[in-house]
């Protein structure tokens, strides 16, 4: 049986697990956090609500912050305002073994000035709304340049509900360094088409980001850069099978 232990996560991480009762990884768990407490991953993963799917980004992420700095190494981008309360809870019971971790929900329709405040003291992990963050950014109270781990989950909502304009202009506040996780739930299927397609193909120069490929995956998901995989989902317009990407069911 695969545990926790087995797929890489530290003590502080363990004794959460047990505390709240997880027995064993879920599927999206036992594929993700392996990949993503990686030094370097850039991932797209479907996956639906209920799967899992926060602690199979939210783990890892925690085990890659340091503690020790205060600026603000992770954002985790979610489309309303109740999934990002969600999140946020989830991340704190997550990390509550972690001494100090400061993870402070950034969201619209409540006191700016309040969360402004919780991110001056020093937030290592900001879990935000697209419309808030891009407030927050343009007025200065957040700063998200040396982030290490950017989550979008529910990448699918996010484009459905209008956000992509907001999302662009939210990514370029931060490093090209960045490693880079995308939830979907959906996919649409001229993706899956083009996935297939470039399944079949095992050599060659895919003039994408990263070289990476394995051909007995099943089904397949490719690496590329953020920006073309949100405007994959958004449009799917265009050639461009020759960029690579991963995909985790
Ligand atoms: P999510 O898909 O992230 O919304 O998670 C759905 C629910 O499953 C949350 O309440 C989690 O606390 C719970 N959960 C996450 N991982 C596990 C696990 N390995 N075993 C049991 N419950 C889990």
């Amino acid at each position: 049986m695969t545990t926790f232990k087995s797929l890489g996560l530290n003590s502080p991480l363990l004794k959460a697990v047990e505390k709240l009762g997880f027995e064993s990884p879920t599927e999206v768990q036992k594929k993700v956090i392996p990949l993503l407490l990686q030094d370097k991953t850039d991932l797209v993963a479907l996956a639906q609500t209920g799967t899992g799917k926060t602690a199979a980004f939210g783990f890892p992420m925690l085990q890659h912050i340091d503690i020790e700095t205060k600026k603000t190494q992770g954002l985790i981008l979610s489309p309303t305002r109740e999934l990002c309360l969600q999140i946020t809870n989830e991340m704190e019971q997550y990390g509550k073994d972690l001494k100090q971790i400061n993870i402070v929900a950034v969201y619209g329709g409540a006191n700016i000035t309040e969360q402004a405040k919780k991110i001056k003291r020093g937030a290592h992990i900001v879990v935000a709304t697209p419309g808030r963050l891009k407030d927050m950014i343009r007025r200065r109270l957040v700063d998200i340049s040396a982030i290490n781990f950017c989550v979008l989950d529910e990448a699918d909502e996010m484009l459905n509900m209008g956000f992509y304009e907001d999302i662009k202009s939210i990514l370029t506040h931060t490093p090209d360094s960045k490693n880079s996780w995308l939830f979907s739930a959906t996919m649409p299927p001229e993706v899956n088409t083009i996935a297939k397609k470039v399944h079949e193909i095992s050599t060659g120069d895919y003039g994408g980001d990263k070289k990476c490929w394995d051909k007995k995956r099943r089904p397949p998901i490719f690496y590329c850069t953020w920006e073309r995989t949100l405007y994959r989902i958004k449009s799917c317009s265009g050639n461009e099978s020759n960029y690579f990407w991963l995909c985790v069911l």
